[in-house]
């Protein structure tokens, strides 16, 4: 998820691209760039780390005038964040230069297609490919940069927002969008292009947003002309009147960056399966997998280490990879086995999970582990983090940056990557029928739709949140697949809240948790169709002999668990080892909600930090 910006217009472009990027940070900030054009000259500069590096260097770089110009804060997916990979991206012959944000899936293919016919490639991103084969199609067709952009889009496989610019035609900027946003802001004989309003909204409250699979080109003179990228018929330009204030567009239009998150799991889930589910050809793509997939094979267990929300995410991928691919798995606080002289050989597979890739004790129980000769996977969010430069290979979660200390989509999205893991080692094994093997994918493929439809609960649970908000403690119960779950929803509730919660496995309970059972305690119990729900149902009887507040968790329809609860939220229905998925959805909204009514500072907790870098 990067932020791009560009302008247009009769004004000095790198103050307010300067200015835009500062606001766009908060989509990634692991490197910036800027190309302007000067009215004879592109000039571009481009650095790792923050806007403000870029400040420093590009000041003292080239000149900063110019009245056209583009720029890109990143967060990589393709390739470390370094100099080179920042963005703005030349083509091979200088004229064309890019920026972008999404994936391009099919990058590898293109790639190798445009090295065969001689062009040559200085990033690992699949950004400079795009660029690369605009300039192929314009330079072979002898066509103009909107049509020879249009013509490469139909060839790309992915989701992008970019905007492209030639220097032999410096009074337009081309700019397309599939699944990433775009819009474009309408002022006076000028124009400004960003991934959402919050760069342009003190020059002017007049917005086009694009939708998916169109393109614009935006001319200082004519104004801007729309067509769609597939079939060429153009589009009426819908001008919006902006409403928004900059916090508020900063953050979507949500009120918390936890919120804003939580309502980004479709699309974040999506982000992350997309290009390696491949569910017609019944294929999962990993190269981290694929490329390793003896040690795999051939390990005698898998042993996963993380800390926090990431060992949630851990426990669900236990039950996973023994139900599918049936290798033992043991899950592990870092910070407990990296002090505990654990028995690690050559022959097992460590797989560590951290969404920041820099948390400390997660950082060294891999090194111990590679120590001892283990083969090390890491699954993290941040592109060229410690965690992910320590492991031997990985497989990245694609969420985009997780500003609010709760970790959300990096739960969901971790949850994805090692379903993905488990899957394509289960059919290597040949552990699962091809018939289950591909409901699974079909299934997985349906999540970030049945996401969407469990975030409609929010109103509910809103509703639930206020009668709850004073007491003072909570527990949460799962079985199976949903008891890490129950684990998930009482941590989120403590991290914003500070209210004292629990997650137990639910036949657990009576072992010793039933003791604080009376009419005051609220017990929220997950009871999805789909695994052991007859079992729960005993246990949520056991509840209500001892008059605690009932709140389930169901599945779309459910009867059984209606007469006995409190409440009910629903969810769609799924198979029970996605299930994780859409249970965590009304937890992590029951959380927000109740911190908020409670006056909690919910992005930013107390004595919390986003990463944990200290032991
Ligand atoms: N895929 C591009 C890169 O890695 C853009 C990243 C994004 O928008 O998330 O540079």
């Amino acid at each position: 998820m990067c932020g791009i910006v560009g302008y247009i217009g009769h004004r000095e472009a790198y103050p307010i691209i300067l200015k835009g990027l500062k606001r766009l940070e908060y989509r990634g900030y692991d490197s910036a760039g800027i190309a302007l054009f000067d009215g004879t000259d592109l000039k571009l500069s481009k650095t790792k780390g923050k806007v403000a590096n870029l400040e420093t260097k590009l000041e003292s770089e080239i000149t900063t005038h110019g009245s056209v110009g583009i720029g890109h804060t990143r967060w990589a997916t393709h390739g470390v964040p370094n100099d080179v990979n920042s963005h703005p991206h030349y083509s091979n012959s200088g004229d064309l230069v890019i920026i972008h944000n999404g994936i391009i899936e099919n990058y590898e293919s293109l790639k190798k297609e445009l090295i065969k016919r001689g062009y040559v490639f200085k990033s690992d991103t699949d950004t400079e490919v795009l660029v690369n084969l605009i300039e192929d199609v314009k330079k072979n067709e002898q066509i103009k940069l909107g049509k020879a952009v249009q013509i490469a889009l139909n060839q790309v496989v992915g989701a992008y927002a970019i905007a492209v610019f030639d220097r032999n035609k410096p009074n337009e900027i081309v700019v397309a969008r599939l699944g990433s946003p775009l819009a474009i802001g309408i002022g006076d004989d000028e124009f400004f292009i960003a991934s959402d309003a919050s760069p342009f909204i003190e020059y002017t409250k007049n917005a086009i947003y694009l939708e998916d699979e169109e393109m614009a080109i935006v001319r200082r003179d004519k104004g801007v002309k729309i067509r769609k990228i597939h079939d060429d018929s153009l589009v009426d330009p819908y001008v919006q009147e902006l409403q928004l204030n900059l916090e508020q567009i900063e953050k979507g239009g949500y009120d918390h960056f936890m919120l804003k998150e939580i309502y980004e799991q479709p699309s974040a889930i999506l982000d992350t399966f997309r290009g390696r589910l491949l569910t017609n050809e019944a294929i999962i793509k990993m190269a981290g997998v694929e490329d390793n997939m003896k040690k795999f094979l051939n390990a005698d267990r898998i042993i996963i280490v993380a800390c926090g929300t990431s060992w949630h995410a851990g426990l669900v991928a236990e039950y996973i990879f023994e139900d599918l691919a049936r290798i033992p798995v043991e899950v592990e606080y870092a910070s407990e086995f990296r002090y505990r002289n654990p028995i690690i050989t050559e022959k097992d597979v460590v797989i560590a999970i951290s969404q920041s890739g820099e948390t400390a004790d997660t950082l060294a129980a891999i090194k111990l582990a590679k120590s001892k000769g283990a083969f090390v996977f890491g699954v993290c969010n941040v592109v060229g983090s410690s965690i992910a430069r320590e492991a031997h290979a990985g497989a990245y979660t694609h969420a985009g940056p997780e500003i609010g200390v709760a970790s959300t989509k990096a739960f969901t999205t971790q949850i994805t990557v090692l379903t993905l893991i488990a899957l394509r080692l289960s059919r290597a094994k040949g552990t699962i029928s091809s018939s289950d093997y591909r409901h699974h994918l079909i299934e997985l493929e349906l999540i970030p739709d049945k996401v969407k439809k469990a975030l409609e609960s929010d109103d509910y649970v809103k509703t639930i949140a206020e009668i709850y908000k004073d007491v003072h403690n909570f527990l949460y119960l799962g079985r199976g697949y949903n008891f890490p779950v129950a684990l998930e929803g009482a941590l989120k509730l403590k991290e914003i809240s500070y209210i004292h919660a629990e997650g137990y496995p639910a036949a657990e309970m009576k072992h010793g948790p039933i003791a604080l059972i009376d009419e005051n305690m609220p017990i929220v119990v997950i009871a999805t169709k789909k695994g052991h729900y007859e079992k729960v149902v005993s246990n949520i009887q056991e509840i209500k002999s001892r008059k605690g507040k009932i709140i389930g968790i169901v599945t779309e329809g459910d009867t059984q668990v209606k007469e006995l609860a409190d409440h009910v939220i629903e969810v769609p229905e799924t198979i029970e080892s996605l299930s994780p998925l859409l249970t965590t959805i009304p937890l992590q909204l029951l959380s927000y909600h109740i911190a908020l009514m409670l006056g909690k500072n919910v992005d930013q907790p107390r004595n919390l930090a986003k990463a944990v870098t200290v032991e």
